[in-house]
This record gives C-alpha cells, structure tokens and sequence, in this order.
C-alpha cells in the first residue's frame, strides 16, 4: 500500500487520482423532453442564508448579522411578492437555523406554493465534518424544516456548495430525490458514487448563474459589476438555454438579490421566460422528478 498522503499528486499510482475524480461524478444526462411541449426550463432556487454566513463562521457581528436580517425583513418580501405577481413557484434551500429563526418566513413560503429544500444546520462546510457530524445534521436539518414547514424536504444544496466524501452517502441513505450543488453539466444528470448509479439527479449549479459571485460587496470590496452587466450574463444563459432546448438555474440570496437597484434583474427574466411562450418555469423538486424518468 502506498502512503499518498506523503506522496506529491505528481507521484500518485493511478489508481489513486482515478480513485479521487470518481468520487462523486457525473453519470447519464437527464434531459426526457420538457412537458406540455415547452422548449426550455427555467428554474429559480434562492439560498435562504441570513445570518448564518455569519454564524457558520463563529462570527459575532452584529453588523454581519444585520445584514443577515435585511434577507429576512426586505429580500424576502420583496422575491415572494415578485413571484406571486407573475404567478410562478421557486425553490428556497434554507439551513435549519434559520428556519428555526425565521418560522413565519418558512410558512410562507411553502404557503406560496414553493418548494423548501436543505441546506445545512448552520451552512456549515461539510467537507470539515466528521462523518457522524454529517449525517446527524443533514438528517436534523431535514427533520427541522418538515417540523416548522409540515413538508419533508426532497432535496439539499450544501452550503456552499462544499461536499465530503460521504455527503451523497448520506443523501442516499436518507433518500433524496436530488441534489443541487455541483457544476459538471448545463442539464440534469445522475450522479455516480465511485463509478455506481445512485438514482439521484443533479441539478447543476455555477458560479456564472449566481448572484453572489457577482455582487458581493464589503466596506473593503467594491461592487465588481454592474446590475444590468449581470442581467446580460443571465439572459445569454437564458437564450441558450432556450436554444438548446435545456435548463436554466439560478441561484440567488436574499440578502443579496433583495435590493431595490438589484430585483428588477429577476423581474426582467421572469418576463423574458414568459414572453417566450413555451418555457416551462418550475421549482426544482418538478424539475428533478421531470428528468428522474429518464434514469
Ligand atoms: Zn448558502
């Protein structure tokens, strides 16, 4: 046996880094055609996180934690009145500290008719996670959003999108129809557990179609872009999407998405999906069970 942690990658056997990249990867594309003819999909998540960016990092400032509660007291008012305008049903992936934080919201929301998926107990990163620790608190997170909510979540975007190696176990143990944190396709697909079918869809996420990426913004760290330059990256992932006949997802934050100079990009693509005539707008439950046929 080799010891690799004393080894350079360069030095690694092979089977070793095939061993790594097969981990967790992307196995059958799941793309049966859209239903009731549509051509494309569009699908809005928004990661519910607060003030637990702060919390998750042992932080105590309370102006970091102000800025978590602005998410709660405007962002969300703002997204869900938006979305009961135009009639359409989003998907919102909450930690469980926050829902146990904010239980009104939670109602609320699944209220609207939208979907609420895991995402995590305070974001912690998993990847730093003892496995027990994992799986006692993906499987706390779920029950605590079924208790505040009275739906069982059916999938889970990790925070941060950070997975261990044992995160899609877990999923798996607990049954999760799909999950929404890696970046190997544009369009669903089944994950693979070291080379093995899982039954579980992928919803792929990026950095590219995250409000976060773009407009992030500290007393140290300028605004990088403008509001209307990151409504045409959106909209270019829009009309291929619709080109191609696939998916678009979007992840976006309250507390982030939620400004005044800032809600009107998900209006204008809301009214661009809509204007299409033919692109099936759906949470991302509807859009994992639509491509799970195909597995
Ligand atoms: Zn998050």
């Amino acid at each position: 046996m080799f010891d690799t942690a004393s080894l350079h990658p360069w030095q690694w056997p092979e089977k070793h880094w095939r061993d790594r990249v097969n981990r967790v990867r992307a196995g059958k594309k799941l793309s049966p055609p859209w239903p009731e003819g549509k051509r494309c999909a569009v699908s809005f998540s928004f990661d519910v996180d607060h003030e637990s960016n702060e919390l998750r990092d042992g932080g105590e400032s309370i102006s970091r934690m102000s800025w978590g509660q602005y998410g709660n007291r405007r962002g969300m008012p703002r997204i869900l009145s938006l979305l009961k305008k135009h009639d359409i049903r989003a998907t919102f992936f909450v930690p469980a500290v926050i829902a146990k934080l904010y239980p009104e919201e939670q109602q609320e929301i699944v209220g609207g008719g939208h979907e609420i998926g895991i995402h995590g107990w305070i974001h912690e990163l998993n990847s730093i996670l003892r496995e027990e620790d994992e799986r006692d608190l993906m499987m706390r997170s779920a029950d605590t959003l079924e208790q505040i909510t009275g739906n069982r979540p059916v999938g889970m975007r990790t925070p941060s999108w950070d997975f261990s190696e044992k995160t899609l176990s877990i999923a798996r143990e607990m049954g999760l129809l799909y999950d929404s944190s890696l970046m190997a396709d544009d369009s669903c697909y089944e994950l693979l557990e070291d080379g093995e079918r899982t039954g579980v869809v992928e919803i792929p996420v990026e950095w590219i179609r995250d409000d976060a990426a773009y407009f992030q913004v500290t007393r140290t760290e300028a605004m990088r872009i403008a509001p209307q330059d990151v409504l045409a990256i959106f909209m270019r992932e829009f009309e291929q999407a619709y080109e191609e006949g696939e998916l678009l997802q979007l992840t976006m934050h309250p507390h982030i998405i939620g400004y005044r100079s800032r809600i009107w990009i998900l209006e204008e693509l809301i009214r661009a999906s809509k204007a299409k005539g033919d692109v099936w707008i759906a949470t991302h439950r509807k859009v994992a069970e639509h491509a799970s046929t195909a597995i």
